[in-house]
């Protein structure tokens, strides 16, 4: 799995490692395989972390499998009592998480407590799940027959997390999945993979038995182990577009349950009556914002003539003031995930000026707050992006804003919906015929009016169309119930005296 010479490797040994969470405690690996954690803003292997086998997959679901009766038939009271108190301690320790977060991922410490604050709200959404799991009940729908619904928890579930959001995303799925029942073996990114041991201790300590929540590191072969194993029952992913197609796929073909999130390159549309004060600071924060790296983040500004070249000015002169450095200090944003990443992320500026679009900020080279070692990339502004240019047609994910001039609404609208993903977009007007024509128009599943970032409350769902999202339902809200819930229907008659003895045909009164 490394790309370390071998000297860094047998450097390595004497690192930390971060184990798995089996059964409530930490396991160390036993496959012999490991990978390199950085520290990205120091450029420098912190931890490695184990890297699971079959034999591994195999242990983890065993002990999920073995955990789920006790759970599942465990009182609603007690189950909500044990994540009001995981509630507690992750609001009372999120500090601490966002400091591990930083350490690996990069993200400035602000914008770490942030995505931990919108995992929380699906935490806070979870411990209301007895109102969200209620059956329904007909009474007499025949003489002396009632017919009533429940809705179970599937048994094991399985969870398969990106680098980027290593907190908020295993928390779109395994608050509601417990709640309601379900054993959990969460895969997170083996790039950031101390957070998920933080939320695993702090479950540990909030009263989850043991078994029910585990944490199994690991690259493909135990994400292939999680999607084949008969006794997982559904498969919750979220990453990149090629890999979210094949989780659908494989765990689809295995007869699971699957809801498969995948990239995004999400536009902005901006109207010649937007403010543009207002658009030039919405696109500095939805662009540059955790460095690009999230899948909500706007990549590609879609000016509607004449206000591009003001809109220019007004967000160039911004990008002069943002600092970037170590998110542990008080800078806007901090470095790239892997330098692997922030090659390629960079390679695009390149491809850019081959291709003849304008390179406005070239983020190369820029003066940072922090070690020179560190994985840096300053934000860049690219104009007059050729829509046949890999800058306009891929996910960049990185502090890259692409800009694209169009004459008209129409022409702006036409671009968006041809695009291959449709996560997110937003559009820019004072004009409300206008944005409500856009959201009835534009084929993307979440849309900001005059908001950049339409990431949806925990109380609604959060997913996009197309090569965004394989599978039919969402992340959280109300389909995050359905997702992790199966519905029984019970027909039931208890005998009384007048019970009318033997009918072959179907009852009709
Ligand atoms: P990734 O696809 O490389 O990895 C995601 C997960 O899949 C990780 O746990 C990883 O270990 C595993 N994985 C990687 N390669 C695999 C393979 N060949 N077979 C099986 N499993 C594999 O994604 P990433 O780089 O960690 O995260 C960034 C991507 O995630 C971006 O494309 C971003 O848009 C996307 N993302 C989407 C959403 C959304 O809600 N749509 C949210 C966050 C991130």
């Amino acid at each position: 799995m490394t790309t370390e010479s071998p000297t860094e490797q047998s450097s390595q040994a004497d690192l930390p490692l971060v184990a798995h969470w089996i059964d409530g405690t930490q396991r160390p690996g036993r496959s012999g395989r490991t990978a390199p954690v950085y520290d990205p803003a120091l450029g420098v292997v912190t931890k490695t972390v184990s890297l699971a086998d079959r034999a591994e997959v195999d242990e983890a679901v065993a002990s999920a499998a073995k955990a789920f009766p006790a759970w599942r038939d465990m009182s609603i009271t007690k189950r909500q009592q044990i994540m009001f108190r995981f509630r507690e301690l992750l609001n009372e320790r999120k500090g601490d998480l966002a400091e591990i977060l930083t350490s690996e991922h990069g993200k400035v410490l602000s914008d770490a407590l942030g995505e931990i604050t919108r995992g929380l709200e699906v935490v806070e959404l979870a411990t209301g799940f007895p109102h969200l799991i209620k059956g329904e009940f007909s009474q007499q729908v025949s003489t002396g027959v009632d017919v009533y619904s429940t809705k179970s928890p599937l048994g094991v579930v399985g969870i398969i997390s990106p680098f980027n959001f290593p907190a908020m995303v295993p928390m779109w799925f395994f608050p509601i999945a417990l709640a309601v029942g379900n054993t959990v073996v969460l895969k997170p990114s083996e790039k950031d993979p101390s957070s998920a041991m933080f939320l695993a201790d702090l479950l540990r300590e909030a009263g989850l038995p043991d078994g029910v929540f585990t944490v199994l590191h690991g690259d493909k072969e135990a994400v292939d182990g999680l999607l084949e194993h008969p006794d997982v029952k559904s498969i919750s992913f979220v990453g990149s577009t090629p890999i979210a197609q094949y989780i659908y796929e494989t765990a689809a073909r295995h007869g699971k349950r699957v809801q498969a999130l995948g990239g995004a390159k999400n536009h902005m549309l901006v109207l010649p009556d937007a403010d543009l004060d207002l658009v030039a600071d919405s696109a500095i924060n939805a662009g540059f914002g955790s460095a690009g790296e999230r899948c909500m983040a706007i990549s590609v500004v879609v000016a509607v003539e004449p206000v591009a070249d003001e809109l220019i000015d007004k967000i160039r002169s911004r990008m002069a003031g943002l600092t970037i450095g170590d998110g542990r200090r008080s800078c806007d944003m901090g470095p790239l995930v892997t330098r692997q990443h922030r090659d390629k992320v960079a390679s695009y500026i390149d491809v850019a000026l081959e291709d003849g679009a304008d390179v406005v900020v070239d983020g190369r080279g820029i003066e940072v707050d922090g070690d020179a070692s560190g994985f840096w990339l300053g934000p860049t502004l690219i104009d007059r992006v050729p829509l046949t240019s890999r800058v306009y047609t891929e996910e960049i994910f990185g502090p890259v804003l692409s800009v694209v001039r169009v004459a008209s609404y129409e022409e702006g609208v036409a671009l968006i919906n041809a695009g291959a993903f449709g996560n997110g977009t937003a559009i820019f007007t004072n004009d409300g015929g206008a944005a409500r024509r856009f959201q009835n128009e534009i084929e993307v599943g979440m849309i900001g009016i005059n908001v950049p970032i339409p990431v949806p409350v925990a109380y609604y769902s959060f997913g996009g169309f197309k090569d965004s999202i394989f599978g039919s339902s969402k992340a959280y809200g109300l389909q995050g119930f359905d997702f992790f819930t199966r519905e029984k229907a019970i027909t039931s008659r208890w005998l009384d005296p007048s019970h009318g003895g033997i009918n072959l045909g179907f009852p009709q009164n």
